[in-house]
């Protein structure tokens, strides 16, 4: 069956708790035992002591280890991407900080690729830098000649443990070559011992129009704030992969303490309910507004994945590994900051807020907001400019976001 028809059923049996329909929030700190030998086997399991027995699974012992909510919703997650194992966060910068810290130790390096989600840009380029690790940005208008030149010349090559990515970035919509990387990861072989994993973040698109685990990727993370979540009512995280490659990360969360809570757990279950539904109809409604910003003479130039001005090799990746463009889009408006600020001063139903993904859409100045912290060179290398607009594109009446449009641009 397809992931849409399981998720209000998958994991969970109503005769469990007294045939109620829906799972219910499992808001309790710690689960009795009926036996203390019972306690002492799921002790065994938990803390890697031997290994389960046939047809013996783990029980529940305190819900920082796990919790039902937790469990039944990253069984769910596992079916979108066909991933092996899940791993849920109360952020999706625990998820990012907690798989580049159980994958990187001082004096290793790290390659990622630029621009990255400030939050984890900061992450990497202050505490691991602080802490020894090394690291090496790419971005995603280089060849892989380019990159391997460029390894070769810092003389990491035989240190690097993960490359990571974030594709399509924000806000440009820039596609990173999935399968690019994964070359990439092979030729990092001829240095290293073991194959560096390739981690993406595919936020983004989620996972109804990219599923990286496909074209090469060894982890998928997201902000589960955004899509997955789709209502702008939580924060959260989620890491998918192997599960010996996830072993690692869920060790550290258990002792840093940030998985998700039950009641975030339970109310992110509520919104995979309806991430197809919601992502496609956001799809279908930013596809329309794509078509008519381009034919407006007040936008100089439109972002969004598989358009023409995006260049002929972007058009490539994107039949490669995307599903469909998804609902963020980016423009140019004729003028600069001034121009930009009177338009989102003027939106009545597009709200003037960052974040994304959300069943509303939203409206935000990069340049000023989201990135207002990246250095000027890194702004232009990636045409970050004043005048340039962020829409995450809701569930509305399509007619009602393009009236708002027209007119919040007609002063
Ligand atoms: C929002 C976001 C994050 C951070 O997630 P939080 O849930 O806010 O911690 C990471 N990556 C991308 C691409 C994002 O948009």
């Amino acid at each position: 069956m397809q992931p849409e028809s399981l998720m209000m059923t998958y994991g969970y049996n109503p005769h469990w708790s007294e045939g109620a329909i829906k799972c219910p929030i499992f808001q309790t700190s710690t689960f009795v035992f009926k036996t203390a030998e019972e306690g002492k086997a799921f002790f065994e399991l938990a803390y890697g002591k031997r290994y389960a027995k046939p047809g013996e699974i783990p029980g529940l012992i305190y819900s920082r280890l796990n919790n039902p909510n937790m469990q039944i919703l990253e069984e769910r997650l596992c079916l979108w991407d066909e991933a092996e194992e899940a791993a849920a966060f109360e952020s999706g910068m625990s998820a990012i900080a907690t798989t580049l810290l159980s994958y990187l130790k001082p004096g290793d390096a790290l390659i990622y690729g630029n621009p990255v989600y400030g939050g984890t840009h900061h992450f990497i380029n202050h505490y691991l830098v602080s802490i020894g690790v090394e690291v090496l940005p790419i971005h995603p208008k280089q060849s892989l000649r380019e990159i391997t030149s460029a390894i070769e010349a810092s003389k990491l090559a035989n240190k690097v443990k993960m490359i990571y990515i974030e594709t399509p970035a924000n806000p440009t919509n820039d596609l990173f070559d999935i399968e690019l990387v994964s070359q990439l990861a092979n030729f990092l072989m001829n240095f290293t011992q073991s194959r560096p994993k390739i981690a993406v973040d595919n936020t983004y698109l989620g996972p109804v129009f990219q599923q990286p685990l496909k074209h090469g990727a060894d982890l998928v993370l997201y902000s589960a704030t955004k899509y997955l979540g789709g209502h702008s009512d939580l924060i959260a995280g989620v890491v998918l992969g192997k599960k010996t490659d996830l072993e690692q990360i869920k060790h550290l969360r258990t002792f840093l303490g940030n998985m998700i809570s039950p009641n975030t757990a339970w109310l992110l279950m509520r919104s995979i309910e309806t991430l197809k539904i919601r992502m496609e109809k956001q799809q279908e409604n930013a596809q329309k507004v794509v078509q008519w910003l381009l034919n407006h003479s007040k936008i100089k130039r439109v972002y969004y994945p598989g358009i023409k001005s995006q260049g002929t090799e972007q058009i490539e990746i994107f039949k490669k590994q995307c599903l469909g463009p998804g609902a963020m889009i980016s423009f140019d408006i004729e003028g600069g900051e001034k121009e930009a600020f009177t338009f989102l001063n003027r939106l009545k139903l597009i709200h003037l807020a960052v974040s994304l993904g959300s069943n509303e859409s939203l409206a935000q100045h990069p340049y000023s907001m989201t990135h207002s912290d990246v250095p000027e060179d890194d702004k232009k290398l990636h045409n970050i400019t004043p005048s340039m607009i962020r829409l995450s594109i809701g569930i509305e009446h399509v007619d009602d976001i393009l009236a708002d449009l027209h007119q919040a641009l007609n002063f």
